[in-house]
Order: C-alpha cells, then sequence, then structure tokens
C-alpha cells in the first residue's frame, strides 16, 4: 500500500466524495476514526453508501432515505463485507464523519483525524476480511502517519457529544481482536 502526494492510496477503490473541505493550517493529523454503516440499514452493500457520499443518494429508494436527504457526509474509507476498500476523500483533506465531537479535550474530530467506515450494524458481527482488510489499512495508516497510535483509535461512540449520540462500531465490534491484528 502507498499514498500519494494528493492523499490517495493504491490498491483501493476512488469514489471522490465533493463532502469535504481542508484541515486546519500547520494541524497534525492524530487519530483514526471506527464507524459502522449499512444503507439501508441492516442491508450490505456499498452502492448506496457511494452514493450518500457522493450526494447521489435517491431518495425514494427506501423510507429510511427522506432523513439523510439534506445530509452531506463522507468518510475517508469505507470497507464491505468482501473487504474490498474504497476510498473518498484524500486523507489530507478533512472529510465529514464525526460530527460534534471531541477526544482527549480537543473538540471537531474531524480536523485531525481519518474515517473509516465498515459495512455493518450494531447488531451483527463483522467479516474476517473486513478485519483483515481493515487492519492491513490501519498498519499502513499507523506507518505513514506516526503521531496516530494505538491509544488514538476510536470508535465514532467515543467522541461523539453529547454523548450516547453515535453507538457505532457498536458492540459487535471486537476491539481486542482487531488490537491483535495491527503491528
Ligand atoms: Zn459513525
Amino acid at each position: 500500500m502507498q499514498v500519494d502526494e494528493q492523499g490517495w492510496l493504491s490498491e483501493v477503490y476512488y469514489y471522490p466524495s465533493p463532502n469535504f473541505d481542508a484541515r486546519p493550517l500547520g494541524g497534525k493529523i492524530n487519530l483514526l476514526v471506527i464507524h459502522n454503516i449499512s444503507l439501508p440499514p441492516g442491508v450490505w452493500g456499498a452502492e448506496d453508501i457511494i452514493a450518500l457520499f457522493q450526494n447521489k443518494l435517491v431518495s425514494t429508494r427506501h423510507p429510511f432515505y427522506e432523513q439523510l436527504k439534506e445530509q452531506k457526509v463522507s468518510s475517508h474509507f469505507l470497507i464491505d463485507r468482501e473487504g474490498e476498500i474504497y476510498q473518498f476523500v484524500s486523507v489530507f483533506e478533512r472529510a465529514w464523519h464525526a460530527g460534534v465531537s471531541s477526544f482527549a479535550g480537543v473538540d471537531n474530530c474531524n480536523d485531525y483525524s481519518i474515517g473509516i467506515e465498515l459495512n455493518g450494524s450494531d447488531q451483527q458481527t463483522f467479516t474476517e476480511v473486513q478485519y483483515r482488510n481493515l487492519a492491513i489499512l490501519t498498519n499502513f495508516l499507523l506507518h505513514r502517519f506516526s503521531d496516530i497510535t494505538l491509544e488514538r483509535i476510536v470508535g465514532h461512540a467515543d467522541i461523539a457529544i453529547p454523548s450516547g449520540r453515535k453507538t457505532d462500531p457498536g458492540p459487535c465490534f471486537d476491539w481486542i481482536y482487531y488490537k491483535k491484528l495491527l503491528e
């Protein structure tokens, strides 16, 4: 795995999202945020997530999508159930995944974090290949961004404000197993 000067990784699928902006000048990239997402909820597949991040989600496709209509969101990465990795935003730019958030006393986690979405839910276990490829991606990012330490890999639920606003990656995400795979 490699990252080019523009912040795009090799060996992933590219679906550029318009939902990003510049990180604060001189700011460090020192946090990794793990999420889960499924669209519609509980249904696997990357298609509608890609559409959401590209502002192309057709709101009539599912009743749940009505509430997503005005949302401008993105993440740097998505890993689907088969372990395929998709990139939406350059790692050097600020993706819009964390919302109102704070970690270790520093607000606005989007400023200084990289976001990884796993196609999944709070109710179902993640796949083995998702863990494996999440670990490959994470290990790459740990080496490339040395300010991201093991203690600075968190779930969306851990940083969302107010507390309880978000639950992902949820109780089915095996943090111990994941961290065992990291170098
Ligand atoms: Zn999330």
